[in-house]
């Protein structure tokens, strides 16, 4: 199911054109194993990183992406079990390729052992900085979309998900937050070792480091466990802004199907953040995101756990399955929370809507315009009138069998027409039909919501 988006390719062509550098369409990572030695001050990385996986063609060469200011010193690789040789690997414009002695067959069962290091920094394009970020006085990881490399060699396409282990060692004095669960954390002589484990399917972008100087404390779970992770100056802010978290978890998990993961996590980082980030299994929050209105961030962020982290875009032009279900959440956290008519706001977001540009497909809105606000609220707004036509029962039915279906894998636009007309062909609705002129075309289709 996760394959969805590689039922198409052909070798020469990118697994993704909205990021038609990333990734390698020839190999499937598995796991990663992540050993990292780092210093916050200098910025400085020491990084071993054990890839297992298989190769889906006969290769020469293994390609992986990793950005340039990161230097490889060393590449092993063992093939179905034993060691091969590797003839040569060269590491250029973020790319490493590997070429082994032999050809790799198709279904070959590979390990690749990669010793680097470097300065990390976040790669700068149309997305603004993403990866790995200093803080200022820690580190935080935000991948989306094309962020991994910039601290991991990697397969860097989201339909490629992979197990994680995580181990990082800094100076005693920080924290160190990762996706999945703590397992160890040893100190030794000043430095600390903390190692975690994240054994559901992840995509690359949401694999996540956060370094600073925090504390950290358990939170109200009734089903999931939750936590926080804050400078100790903001902890009493950050736990109101989080006192209704576990009741939207209750709420979400009610409407969304089963929590995806083990745990949950929010970070709040010391510096002002442009916006929240979402990572497998945690969130992060910057200072300036715990006043008045936090709510919405809050639900916003907890809801991409399903939509984003467990089912994910199967290529980045599907994006509003991401962006369009977490801004609904919003609206389904504010009926439930405050008694808000959900009616009102879908004239208010359609009004809004009406004022803007019309050009932009929903389901295909380029690159450039991925985190556009039109694709938040336009695709709420979809969400919307496919609710309105048969009903919460129809509805929510819908999103449990979405997540159900897909959970921990990938897909795409076409996967959530084919079971929304499935589902809602008891009630003689074709979904297809009715979303089509949301998804497909540019212009903001006429509709009514208030009675
Ligand atoms: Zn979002």
């Amino acid at each position: 199911m996760w394959q969805t988006g590689h039922q198409h390719q052909h070798r020469n062509q990118p697994p993704d054109p909205y990021t038609p550098t990333s990734g390698s369409p020839d190999l499937s990572v598995n796991e990663y194993d992540l050993t990292l030695d780092y210093d916050v001050g200098p910025n400085r990385l020491k990084g071993q990183a054990s890839l297992t996986g298989t190769v889906r063609t006969g290769v020469e060469q293994l390609i992986l992406d990793l950005d340039r200011q990161l230097r490889v010193d060393e590449v092993l690789l063992w093939s179905d079990g034993s060691p091969a040789a590797v003839r040569s690997f060269r590491h250029r414009r973020g790319k490493l390729e590997v070429t082994p002695n032999r050809v790799l067959d198709a279904g070959a069962a590979f390990r690749l052992s990669i010793r680097y290091r470097g300065r990390p920094r976040a790669g700068n394009g149309l997305w603004g900085d993403i990866g790995w970020e200093e803080l200022t006085d820690g580190v935080l990881v935000a991948g989306q979309p094309t962020g991994a490399p910039s601290w991991f060699p990697c397969n860097d396409v989201p339909a490629d998900k992979a197990s994680y282990r995580l181990s990082v060692t800094v100076e005693s004095g920080y924290r160190v937050t990762c996706n999945g669960r703590l397992v160890s954390r040893e100190d030794r002589g000043g430095r600390e070792t903390w190692v975690y484990e994240q054994p559901e399917p992840m995509s690359t972008y949401l694999a996540t480091v956060q370094i600073g100087r925090y504390e950290y404390l358990d939170l109200p779970g009734d089903t999931v466990p939750q936590s926080l992770v804050s400078p100790p100056s903001l902890v009493s802010r950050a736990q109101s802004a989080l006192t209704r978290q576990d009741a939207m978890m209750n709420l979400f998990t009610d409407r969304f199907g089963p929590y995806p993961f083990g745990r949950y996590t929010v970070v709040v980082a010391d510096d002002g953040l442009e916006i929240p980030l979402e990572a497998q299994s945690l969130s992060v929050f910057g200072r300036n995101h715990l006043g008045s209105g936090a709510a919405s961030l809050v639900a916003h962020e907890l809801a991409h756990q399903w939509f984003g982290n467990s089912v994910t875009a199967a290529n980045w032009r599907d994006i509003w399955l991401h962006e369009g279900f977490a801004t609904y959440a919003e609206w389904i956290w504010a009926e439930a929370a405050d008694g808000a008519g959900s009616d009102a706001r879908a004239e208010e977001d359609l009004a809004w809507l009406q004022q803007q540009r019309q050009d932009l497909q929903l389901a295909d809105p380029g690159p450039e315009s991925m985190f556009d606000e039109r694709v938040y609220r336009r695709g709420a707004l979809a969400l919307h009138v496919l609710r309105r036509s048969a009903g919460d029962g129809a509805f929510f039915g819908l999103l449990q069998e979405w997540t159900q279906k897909y959970r921990h894998s990938c897909a795409g636009t076409r996967d959530f027409l084919d079971l929304a007309d499935k589902v809602y062909a008891a009630a003689g609705i074709s979904v297809s039909g009715l979303l089509e002129p949301w998804l497909f075309e540019s212009a903001v289709p006429a509709v009514r919501f208030s009675a």
